[in-house]
């Protein structure tokens, strides 16, 4: 597995309560300013998000666009289905596959909540997907910038754009109260949804 380019994290988070508390700000997005709707999707993500919380499940939402039209949108329903793979962006994926009638979603922005795990990164990569938004990295599950590059990896037969920050604030907040309401043991993660 490549080795991640982000800074290591410190070994203090190991024994942090949840994966939120004391999370860095994020560093300078490597991949360019962010675009002018960014915000408003990702208030929709955000929406996702608190409708998984009212289910009681992992609040991390996403909606994927493409030309201004939103494709998909979901949440995580890891519980619900009793499913691993039922995470936000997978479901969302499946949707505007769906919707399109292709596998490929060529030209398309996925927003996400939280930074995409290495399943959910891979399939973006698989989808052809554009670009990718989310509002905060998992330092302990993220597959794109906290523990790998699979978005943005140079040998991969494609590079999808990334931006983070957008409703960082709110998305972390929603997160860290989760997490505390369980009081889940510190190694889980967004990523173990
Ligand atoms: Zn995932």
């Amino acid at each position: 597995m490549a080795v991640a380019s982000a800074p290591p994290r410190s070994s203090s988070n190991v024994s942090t309560p949840d994966p939120f508390d004391n999370l860095e700000e994020s560093s300078p997005n490597p991949s360019g300013p962010g675009h002018p709707d960014d915000e408003r999707f990702m208030a929709l993500a955000f929406e996702e998000a608190q409708r998984a919380a009212g289910r009681d499940e992992v609040p991390i939402g996403c909606v994927i666009v493409r030309e201004g039209v939103v494709l998909g949108r979901a949440h995580n329903l890891t519980r619900t289905h009793t499913d691993p793979t039922c995470h936000a962006e997978m479901l969302a994926i499946s949707q505007a596959a769906r919707r399109l009638g292709v596998m490929r979603l060529v030209g398309a922005t996925v927003y996400t909540t939280v930074e995409p795990c290495f399943m959910c990164a891979g399939a973006l990569v698989h989808a052809r997907v554009k670009r990718v938004v989310w509002a905060v990295r998992d330092p302990k599950f993220g597959g794109c910038a906290s523990l790998g590059t699979v978005l943005s990896h140079p040998q991969a037969n494609h590079q999808v754009e990334w931006h983070e920050g957008p409703m960082a604030d709110a998305s972390r907040e929603i997160l860290q109260t989760f997490f505390r309401s369980k009081r889940v043991v510190p190694r889980v993660s967004p990523g173990d949804a």
